[in-house]
């Protein structure tokens, strides 16, 4: 069986493709979203999903999220005493997916489907590739989740022909992509997107518009709020974002320092708040058009994918830029997941989707350095040249061929970026190969340049010196943000021996955390209230009879969703 994962920024899901259908693979908490959160324990064990999430205020230097951004990056992050690199903590995510979906399905798993970001780099995809190996799972093929999400679209309406366009707004990225299904065969004519921009940049922006209306922020006076405070204001932002429809304003507020701060807002005020972020988002998706040369009006369905498409002033802003509504039958936050499954069942050649063919593009141009001549002997260097162009259907392998400038130079030094500027300072740096060629006159010596991508965004590159017929194999291997197969072997065995929180106690352990996330934000009788609740659960637990403590569950559950729902702090 081979998982379909959709490794998300702020959450992730598991899928499986069975009986013709692509299905969802609930949590052991029996939930289909696991926040993309570890965390350390107060025994140091590892606590991953809810659990850790709910830990994020209450133990925010054991907690982590967001590490998706840092993917493909050498930043390490701290938990506790110990420090990981963000594939290492996404290794902790798939592992816990991996995990719940073997005990619902009863059966080992040893190879997944996972989606990346559509603009994710060489790098990003190599530390995914990398995670997954972290975890055990063979990850054959990387899917770029726009491509899963009009995937999931596809399947329902194959017999038609279809233009969709894919527009995915994550907790962390954005990604735009057109894509055409025709006679079952579906190609990604055009995809562009911002890695720094998703559902967080919008909480984001109403913490800050409340700390500068509320007035906090003139009592802050340019001091920084402690963690958890920062994380209760995040908490509410969120709260009040998900919640602002078109009639009511919702009201924020935040106790600090034995003082009340309060602001509301109504959704008017939040689109105008928004403005510059959803200006951001009309970019990619004029590249998207331009670059697929296809028309807004024949599009034949705009697919929204991503939790943060829920949002009322996103769609608004979809539908007044299409002319339409967009196709909303999927739950945006489950659509890649789906079509991960999809893509996992065409893997497993399942006949119920042998006639749906799939192709893809490469979403950035890749190519090397060369220098320009400018005069008689006259070079400005620093130039780009493309080898293989943004949105070229993939796998693809081209060629181009450079010649020598200097007379009797003795080496090759062939330096590969990726990006569309044409200077290559404002590319992104991938990589090169040095090698040694015969010294002749200036011109004399050429060299074949071969870059082949593959269909989960693999680069390779190979220098053919014609005079000699020697070849060079390009491995790109000092990118600092990408494991070398020795670290991660080295890792590997340094994770197996990470103790983590035990599957079948995950649901109590949640609830604790939660528990005590409302303990530390609460005050005085409702403190007190909660604690009496907390210990009677606890003495439940230690009883270890598994009827009480069913009974014990669901009555804190009954308390704390009181509490939560009245906001007794
Ligand atoms: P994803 O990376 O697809 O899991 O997207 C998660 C993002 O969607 C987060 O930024 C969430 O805050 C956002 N989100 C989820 N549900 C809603 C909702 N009902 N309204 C607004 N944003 C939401």
């Amino acid at each position: 069986m081979i998982l379909g994962i959709d490794l998300g920024t702020t959450n992730s899901l598991a899928a499986i493709w069975r009986d013709g259908k692509a299905h969802i693979i609930p949590n052991a908490l029996g939930e289909h979203l696991t926040p993309s959160c570890v965390g350390l324990d107060d025994d140091g064990t590892i606590l991953i999903g809810k659990a850790a999430r709910e830990r994020l205020q209450t133990h925010p230097h054991l907690t982590t999220a967001v590490f998706k951004r840092y993917m493909g990056s050498d930043k390490r992050i701290r938990l506790g005493e110990q420090e990981f690199r963000a594939e290492e903590l996404s290794s902790m995510v798939l592992r816990s997916l991996k995990e719940d979906a073997e005990a619902f399905l009863g059966q080992k798993i040893e190879e997944a489907v996972i989606t990346v970001p559509a603009y994710f780099s060489d790098a990003q995809r190599k530390a995914t590739r990398a995670a997954g190996q972290l975890t055990g799972l063979k990850v054959e093929r990387l899917l770029n989740e726009p491509t899963a999400a009009a995937l999931a679209y596809g399947i329902q309406d194959r017999e038609q022909e279809s233009k969709f366009l894919v527009f995915d707004l994550g907790g962390g990225t954005f990604d735009v992509s057109i894509l055409e299904l025709f006679d079952g065969v579906m190609e990604v004519r055009a995809s562009a997107g911002d890695n720094f921009l998703g559902g967080e940049d919008f909480t984001n922006t109403i913490a800050d518009a409340f700390s500068k209306y509320s007035g906090l922020e003139k009592h802050l006076n340019g001091q920084p709020l402690d963690l958890a405070t920062q994380q209760r204001l995040r908490d509410e932002a969120e709260r009040v974002k998900r919640n602002l429809t078109e009639t009511a304003a919702l009201e924020m507020s935040l106790r600090y320092q034995d003082q009340d701060y309060r602001w509301e807002v109504n959704e008017e005020a939040f689109a105008r708040l928004c403005e510059p972020l959803l200006a951001r988002l009309r970019l990619p998706v004029e590249r998207a058009l331009r670059d697929s040369t296809i028309r807004p009006a024949e599009l034949n369905t705009v697919v929204l994918a991503g939790g943060a498409t829920r949002m009322p002033i996103v769609r608004k802003m979809v539908a007044r830029m299409f002319g339409r509504f967009p196709a909303m039958q999927l739950d945006p936050d489950e659509a890649i997941a789906l079509g991960s499954a999809v893509q996992a069942g065409l893997k497993m050649r399942d006949a119920a989707l042998e006639e749906v063919v799939m192709t893809d593009v490469s979403p950035y141009s890749m190519g090397i350095a060369t220098s320009r001549q400018i005069g008689p002997n006259q070079y400005s260097p620093g130039h780009y040249l493309p080898i293989i162009e943004r949105n070229t259907p993939v796998p693809v392998s081209r060629t181009k061929n450079v010649t020598t400038i200097s007379d009797y130079q003795k080496k090759l030094n062939v330096v590969i970026y990726q990006g569309e500027s044409r200077l290559v300072d404002n590319n992104v740096y991938l990589g090169k190969i040095e090698f040694d060629i015969p010294a002749k006159k200036a011109g004399e010596i050429t060299v074949d340049i071969r870059f082949t991508y593959d269909i989960s965004g693999v680069l390779e590159a190979e220098a053919h010196i014609l005079a000699t017929q020697e070849k060079h194999k390009v491995v790109i291997t000092e990118n600092a943000g990408v494991m070398t197969p020795e670290e991660i072997e080295q890792r590997l065995a340094a994770l197996a021996d990470l103790k983590i929180h035990p599957r079948d106690q995950i649901e109590n352990r949640t609830l604790l955390a939660r528990a005590d996330r409302l303990y530390e934000l609460s005050l005085g009788d409702a403190r007190d209230f909660l604690a009496s609740h907390i210990a009677a659960f606890q003495a439940a637990l230690e009883t270890q009879n598994p009827l009480r403590v069913r009974e014990a569950r669901a009555q804190l559950t009954e308390v704390l969703d009181h509490v939560e729902g009245e906001g007794y702090f």
